[in-house]
Parts: structure tokens; sequence; C-alpha cells
């Protein structure tokens, strides 16, 4: 298929254009490299360098795409609290400025990367795809939004759409000498925060909160390995059917607390981590784990790294040898 992959330089878009291209596709990155590097960049892939909102200069009705993959996007959860202008703007405005783009051009099938962080608060544990809509931060409203106009995309013009759900990614992508892994400036995400601090980047990492209602206290993530993620991508553009808007939830269904987290950092680096407890982190759910049972049932995704340590032993890996020793 001739595929464009919006976001393609940034961590999981990157790994994805990968396995695109290993699996025989065309494909064409679009990345204005804002948060992408440059280095994570497919060289089989074309690339061009634009923001999502000026899609349609790629996306023309005679270029031919059968698809598109739809990663670019903020995806700082506590930012978006405090300059919820720019994820509006980015991810909702543009996601809807792409979807104009692709029905113009007749592209018949879309693939966009939405979130566990539409559920809010859950009412169920593992959540399914029917459990409530409550985003409790405005990353997860501005994503619960492009996937309502998806919904209604997919009815009104015959789009095969499909939302994949992801819980917390995490993990690298390691093939011989090639390694892309979690590399975002400033970084915000627990793992990569903790590997700087393992690898004395840091002095500390600061945990967000210890009075939410779980074991230890802090907050319950559902990790999913970046590989494992990449392949339910591949799995949906197949299975995408004109018409109806699939949305699959991806995550292993286990709950780790953040500073269960942590001791699996200590444990695969064999480093201390000193951590001091912050105040809790504007817009976090206390608990998001996964029901991934759909995605199991209909695109027959079967995760092959499913625990914490491999996740985090790949993670390590990457930044050990791309991140630490490229200083
Ligand atoms: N977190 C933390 N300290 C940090 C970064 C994150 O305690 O320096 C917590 C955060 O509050 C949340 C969990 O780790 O409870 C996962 O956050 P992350 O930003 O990695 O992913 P999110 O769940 O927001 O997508």
């Amino acid at each position: 298929m001739k595929l464009l992959v919006t976001g393609g330089a940034g961590y999981i878009g990157s790994v994805v254009a990968r396995m695109l291209l290993d699996n025989g596709h065309d494909v064409t990155v679009l990345d204005d490299l804002r948060t992408g590097h440059r280095a994570a960049l497919a060289p089989e892939a074309t690339h061009v360098d634009l923001p999502i909102h000026e899609a349609a200069q790629v996306l023309t009705p005679d270029a031919g795409f059968d698809g598109v993959l739809h990663f670019a996007a903020l995806i700082a959860a506590g930012e978006s609290m405090v300059r919820p202008e720019l994820y509006w703007r980015n991810n909702t405005v543009g996601s809807l400025a792409l979807i104009d783009a692709v029905r113009a051009a007749g592209v018949p099938r879309l693939v966009f990367s939405s979130t566990a962080a539409v559920y809010g608060n859950p009412l169920e544990l593992p959540i399914p795809e029917t459990a409530v809509k409550a985003p409790t931060n405005t990353y997860g409203a501005t994503k619960l939004a492009v996937d309502m106009a998806l919904t209604s995309e997919a009815i009104g013009h015959d789009l095969a759409a499909v939302s994949l759900r992801y819980f917390n990614v995490a993990g690298a992508y390691l093939r011989g000498d090639l390694a892309i892994g979690e590399r975002h400036d400033p970084e915000t995400h627990l793992i990569p925060i903790a590997l700087e601090v393992a690898a004395g980047r840091r002095d500390k990492l600061q945990i967000f909160g210890d009075d939410y209602p779980t074991v230890d206290g802090t907050c319950v993530r559902d990790y999913i390995h970046v590989v494992d993620l990449a392949r339910a991508h591949l799995l949906a553009l197949t299975a995408a059917v004109p018409g109806r808007h699939r949305i699959y939830n991806l995550g292993n269904g286990n709950g780790f607390t953040n500073r269960q987290v942590v001791e699996v950092v200590r444990e695969v680096t064999g480093e201390p981590v000193p951590v001091e407890t912050a105040p809790r982190r504007e817009g976090d759910p206390a608990e998001l784990v996964a029901s991934s049972a759909l995605a199991r049932e209909e695109l027959g995704w079967v995760p092959e790294k499913p625990t914490l340590h491999d996740m985090v032993g790949d993670a390590w890996a990457f930044y050990r040898t791309h991140i630490l020793e490229q200083r």
C-alpha cells in the first residue's frame, strides 16, 4: 500500500514507519520535526516537512494514497492542562484538517492514535472500549473529539477508520545497529525520566501524588511495548472496513503503580533511583488498565513482549547506546 505516516519522526510513528517499510509498503512521512527527530526518519521513506494542517499539499487526489496513519500530536497530559489551546489547535483542529484532506483526495482508510486518557477515571477495570468516556485532562479530550469525528466520517463518507487507544507505551525497537526509543525534550514520561535518574543525569525522580486510592497511593498504569503496539497498526490497516470506525484498546491488562515502575527500573539498571513525593499532577486519572480482548479477537493481536522488565530493559539498552554514548 502507499501510505502517509504523520508524525513518522516521533517515537511510535518512526517504529511503525520502519515496520511498514519492512513489510513492503511505500511510506511517505509527514513531520515538521517540531518534536520529532531527523535521526528517527527511515532513510527508505519519503520525508515531507509540513505540519498536519497542510497535509492537503501531499494528499492530492492523483497521489494515489491507500491510507493514512495519523500519529502527529502533542502528547504531554500535564502540559495539556497548562496550555490547553495548543492541544485543541494541534490535536483536534489539525486532525480535522487532515480528515478534510483525506476526504478530498479519496483516501480510503485512516488509522488514528487515540489514547486511554479518553476514559478519565474509569468506572470499570480493566477498561473495555464501551466504558464511559470522561477525560480528566485536555489531552484526552482533544483525542476523544477526533475519535468522534472519525465515527461521523466513516458513516457520512464511507471512510475505513480505526482508532487505537494506547495505554502507556514503553520500550524501544532494537534491530541490529538500529535502535529507536523514547526521546522527548523536555522528557515528561515516567520510565525515561527514571532511566535518566538511573544514569546519573538527574538527581531524583519526583512521584506526582501518593494519596490516590491505589495499593501504594501512586497512580496505576498499564504498559505496552512499542513493538507490540506497532504491530497492531499493521493489523488495523488490513482490518479496516469502509463505512466503519473500529476502536481498540491496546495494553497488557496489568497495572503497575508508579512506585512499582521505579522498582523495576532499579532492578533492570542496578542503580538506586532516588525518589521524592511531589504534589499530584493536574488531570491524572488514578488508574488506567486496559481490556484488549477486542483487539485480540478482531485483529488477532497477541503481544510478544508483555512484561515490564522487557520494556524497561529495551528502553535502557536504547538509552545507554543512543543517548548516553552520543553526548
Ligand atoms: N509521573 C511521575 N513523575 C514523573 C513523570 C510521571 O510521577 O516525573 C507519573 C504521572 O503523574 C502518571 C504516571 O507517572 O501518574 C505516568 O505518567 P506519564 O507522563 O509517563 O504517562 P501518562 O499516563 O500521563 O500518559
